[in-house]
């Protein structure tokens, strides 16, 4: 087998074993690798009901067949596990050489479980796996431990880590690479920390060899030069996703006071283009040509690596509006460990509890000192607010009681990315159907609702947007494992992919093949939530934040605007037919078999009656 290695490693912490084993074939013709591998490797092997927290669950890393070769944006890995902020299906991606590492190591995945009996790191290189002391580097924020372990083993060295959050369980813990690079919002950073592992370090010697190399390599070039030849290619590389600022503000959908908001009176301060005259150096992922991390310094000269989700959050969402203060808090989330959209969701919250008087807290809107304290609160979960907002706000809120929930901002125990949808009822839907809660990675339709000129309908249209960008997004590039950011920012066209898999795996798979795997994923990924949820399942699970519907803007050009249930229930009815999902959104008998799922479809019927 070409493109793929055919193998995965298999890590207990408990027993301080490894064994690389490995794994059939047709598990590569089914899922095809990152998120496809993770949901199939949980369904068949973690316990249902397992804690998220417990040794049990299992911490999964997979690459996908593209990973790692020299195309464009390939230089990233998936990160899943059961989450013990949603209770259900948690996964993301990060862009980090040890996606590439993990590649040259001749491996295609890591499965751990188990917990080490005291802090450990495991190092991998090539064929061997150790369980290593990490004694010393417990405590330690992510890039000072980062730092420690590229000296001990090399710069090129691959490194995974979480920071003290990640130590301390905070629910709304990443998993962090290479100073600002991170990934697995849904709490990932909190299984790693409750299995005593502070970092994985990999380091391999072997490229991953390709079933035609000379194509690969060429397509490659060609791929490269047809990306910086797009209109937009010189604009991206100022800016990146931080002009989306500017773009938020204009069409009322920058979140602003916990989302109570779509414009933000300070956006110019904190825009894309503010951010192009502080710029001092630029940042990527492995084997990418568009380089979106831009870098800033604060006062003291501490670097910063931002992109629009953390400046939302962080900035206009809790009020702050000097880009120089949210880079500090931003560059404190990544080396504490937090992830920076959660965080920025869960201090925005607290500052309207305090201000409604359910939080005994001195904190207002814009208070960057208070948002520095409660940041470093939540992360070592200091208090009982910092031990309460370590929850995140679902929980938070349902522990607050008094109206609280009513202003948690999330879908699913997620908090919502930086998209308010007061007037967005397709972006609203993208959230609510997310396979992992609200988060915008796997159908930003916001875009193509707002440009339509239908942005204010309720059209079916917009459910098959939201299904035509869930393929694409979260299934085909998150199982081949590549940025989606090149086709959706650039047009970069997503043709490439059929014919980059050929000459990396030798395997012919139309577009449109490859697009109907993410089908099959999302349908496993839902059994997966129906299963752990059991009796707690409904539809309601997929409506967007009540805020939206009940609590019109009352500011800028869209004052007034607020979602509608009914129109929103339609929308989402128009979702399940599409889909072949029943009217509680759980995939049909004859959706399962479709899909090739019969085997899964009888065990979920051991949790739920199907239709
Ligand atoms: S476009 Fe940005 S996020 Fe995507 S691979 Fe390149 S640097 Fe990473």
């Amino acid at each position: 087998m070409k493109g793929w290695s055919g193998k995965l490693l298999r890590v207990d912490l408990t027993r301080g074993k490894c064994v690389v084993e490995e794994y059939p074939a047709e598990l590569a013709m089914r899922f095809i690798g990152g998120r496809g591998f993770a949901i199939k490797i949980l369904w068949n092997e973690l316990p249902p009901g397992t804690d998220p927290l417990s040794p049990e669950n299992l911490l999964i890393l997979a690459a996908g067949p593209l990973t790692g070769y020299p195309i464009p944006s390939s230089g990233k890995l998936v990160i899943a596990s059961k989450s013990p902020l949603t209770g259900g299906y948690g996964d993301g991606n990060v862009g980090t050489r040890a996606a590439v590492q993990l590649r040259r190591c001749s491996l295609d995945a890591v499965i751990i479980k188990g917990k080490a009996p005291k802090p450990s790191y495991l190092l991998i290189e090539d064929g061997r796996c150790e369980v290593r002391d990490a004694g010393d580097l417990w405590g330690l924020d992510a890039f000072k431990a980062e730092d420690r372990l590229l000296e001990e083993h090399g710069r090129e060295a691959g490194v995974l880590l979480i920071g003290p959050s990640g130590e301390n369980r905070v629910l709304i813990s990443t998993i962090v690479s290479q100073r600002g690079r991170a990934g697995g919002r849904p709490g990932m950073g909190a299984v790693m920390g409750s299995k005593n592992l502070k970092a994985i370090v990999f380091r391999g010697g072997k490229e991953p060899e390709a079933a035609d190399p000379g194509r690969l390599r060429e397509l490659g070039r060609e791929a490269y030069r047809a990306i910086t030849e797009k209109p937009n290619y010189e604009f991206w590389r100022r800016q990146g996703t931080m002009a989306t600022i500017e773009w938020c503000q204009e069409n009322s959908t920058l979140p602003t006071y916990n989302f109570r908001e779509g414009v933000f009176d300070e956006a110019d301060g904190i825009s894309g283009t503010t951010m192009e005259k502080m710029v001092v150096k630029q940042r990527g992922c492995p084997h990418c040509n568009m380089i979106c991390g831009n870098i800033i310094e604060d006062a003291k000269g501490v670097e910063s690596e931002l992109d629009y989700e953390n400046v939302a959050m962080l900035g206009s969402n809790i009020g702050v509006g000097d880009l120089r203060e949210v880079a500090v808090l931003n560059r404190m989330c990544d080396e504490l460990g937090l992830d920076t959209i959660s965080t920025g969701s869960a201090i925005g919250f607290a500052m309207e509890a305090a201000e409604r008087g359910l939080l005994d807290i001195d904190i207002t809107w814009g208070d960057y000192k208070g948002a520095k304290r409660l940041l470093e609160d939540i992360a070592y979960r200091r208090g009982e607010i910092g031990g309460l907002l370590s929850l995140g706000v679902r929980e938070a809120a349902e522990r607050l009681g008094d109206g609280a929930p009513d202003f948690a901002i999330h879908v699913k125990g997620l908090e919502c990315s930086a998209y308010d949808c007061h007037l967005c009822p397709g972006m609203a839907l993208s959230f609510g159907t997310s396979p992992i809660g609200a988060h915008h990675k796997d159908a930003w339709v916001i875009s193509w609702e707002i440009s339509s000129g239908r942005r204010a309908e309720y059209i079916p249209e917009k459910a098959d947007k939201v299904i035509e960008f869930q393929r694409i997004r979260g299934g085909m590039f998150e199982c081949l494992v590549t940025c989606r950011l090149p086709w959706i920012e650039l047009g970069f066209e997503l043709d490439w992919y059929p014919r980059f898999l050929e000459a990396a795996a030798g395997v012919s798979m139309s577009l449109e093949e490859l697009l109907a795997l993410g089908d099959r994923v999302y349908a496993l990924i839902r059994a997966f939530w129906v299963r752990e949820y059991g009796g707690r399942w409904s539809r309601r699970m997929d409506y967007p934040p009540r805020r939206w519907f009940e609590e019109p803007l009352t500011r800028g050009p869209l004052k007034g605007s607020h979602l509608d249930y009914d129109g929103y229930d339609r929308l989402l009815q128009a979702y399940y037919d599409k889909r072949g999902w029943d009217e509680r959104g759980i995939p049909t008998r004859e959706t399962f078999k479709r899909l090739g799922l019969e085997a899964e479809a009888r065990e979920l019927e051991g949790f739920v009656e199907l239709h």
